[in-house]
C-alpha cells in the first residue's frame, strides 16, 4: 500500500508542486486548502488529487479534515505543513490583526495539523513531518516581523519535534526556500526583477516549485531517516545560514 501524504495549502504554488511531486514519486496525496474553491477544483481536475478544504489555523477544523482524510485514505504517514501567508507592513505601522493572521495561519498550524496525526506516526514507528518556512525566517525581512517569527518559530518548533521523535521512526525537518517564481513573484515588473530581486541570488534566477517538491519528496522517503531536525536552505546562495 502507498503511504499517505497530506500537503496543507497543497492546491496552489509551492504546495501543488509538492502535491503533483509526491504522487508522482507513487503517494497517495491529500491536498489541503483555505478558502479558494476555484483554484482547488482546477487542481483537482488536473492533478486528480483529492482537495480537502478546512482552516489552518482552526484546531477543531483541522481535527475534524484530518480525521476524514484518514477516513478517505487510510493513516497519514507524511505531512508536510506548506500553507502560509504574508500580510506584510512596516511594524511600527503594523495592527494586531496582521500580526495575528500570519501567527495563526503560519505557526499555529504547526499545532492544528501536526497534534492530530502526531500519535499515530509514533504508535506505527513511521512519519516524515516536512515543514515550508523561508529564507526571510532565516534572516529577517524589511516589513516581515510577524511573518519572519512564525517562520523562525517553525525551525525551533521542528528541532523539538525531532527530538522527541527520533526513537519512534519519525523525523522532522524544514525546507527554508529563497525567491520562487510562484504567481506572486512573478506579478513582479520585470524591470524590479532584474534590478532588485535577482542581483540578490547567486545562481542569477529565481527558484521553482518543483525544484522545493524535490527536497521534499528526498526527505518524505523511507531512505531519508537519518536526516532530522535538520533545515535545508533552498535559495540559490542567497542566503548561507
Ligand atoms: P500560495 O499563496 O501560492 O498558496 C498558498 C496555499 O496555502 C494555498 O493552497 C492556500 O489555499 C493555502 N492556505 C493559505 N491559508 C490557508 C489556511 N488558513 N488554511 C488552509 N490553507 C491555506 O503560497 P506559496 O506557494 O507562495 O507559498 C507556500 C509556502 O511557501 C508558504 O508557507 C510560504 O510562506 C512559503 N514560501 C514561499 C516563497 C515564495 O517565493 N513563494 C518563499 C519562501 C517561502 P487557498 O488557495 O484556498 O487560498
Amino acid at each position: 500500500m502507498a503511504r499517505v501524504a497530506l500537503v496543507t495549502g497543497g492546491t496552489r504554488g509551492i504546495g501543488a508542486a509538492i502535491s503533483t511531486a509526491l504522487k508522482n514519486a507513487g503517494y497517495t496525496v491529500a491536498a489541503n486548502y483555505g478558502g479558494n474553491d476555484q483554484a482547488a477544483n482546477q487542481f483537482k481536475s488536473d492533478t486528480g488529487i483529492p482537495v480537502y478544504k478546512f482552516d489552518v489555523s482552526d484546531a477543531a477544523a483541522c481535527e475534524a479534515g484530518i480525521r476524514s482524510i484518514e477516513q478517505d485514505l487510510g493513516p497519514i504517514d507524511i505531512l508536510v505543513n506548506n500553507a502560509g501567508i504574508t500580510r506584510d507592513g512596516m511594524f511600527h505601522k503594523m495592527s494586531f490583526d496582521q500580526w495575528s493572521a500570519v501567527i495563526r495561519t503560519n505557526l499555529d498550524s504547526m499545532f492544528t495539523c501536526t497534534r492530530p496525526l502526531i500519535e499515530g506516526m509514533r504508535e506505527r514507528n513511521f512519519g516524515r513531518i516536512i515543514i515550508i518556512s523561508s529564507i526571510n525566517g532565516q534572516k529577517g525581512q524589511m516589513g516581515q516581523a510577524n511573518y519572519s517569527a512564525a517562520k523562525a518559530g517553525v525551525i525551533g518548533f521542528a528541532k523539538a519535534l525531532a527530538l522527541e521523535n527520533a526513537n519512534k521512526g519519525v523525523t522532522v525537518n524544514v525546507i527554508a526556500p529563497g525567491y520562487i517564481a510562484t504567481e506572486m513573484v512573478r506579478a513582479v515588473p520585470e524591470e524590479v526583477l532584474k534590478a532588485k530581486i535577482l542581483p540578490l541570488i547567486p545562481v542569477g534566477r529565481l527558484g521553482e516549485a518543483e525544484e522545493i517538491a524535490r527536497g521534499v519528496v528526498f526527505l518524505a522517503g523511507d531512505e531519508a531517516g537519518f536526516i532530522t531536525g535538520s533545515t535545508l536552505s533552498m535559495n540559490g546562495g542567497q542566503y548561507m545560514a
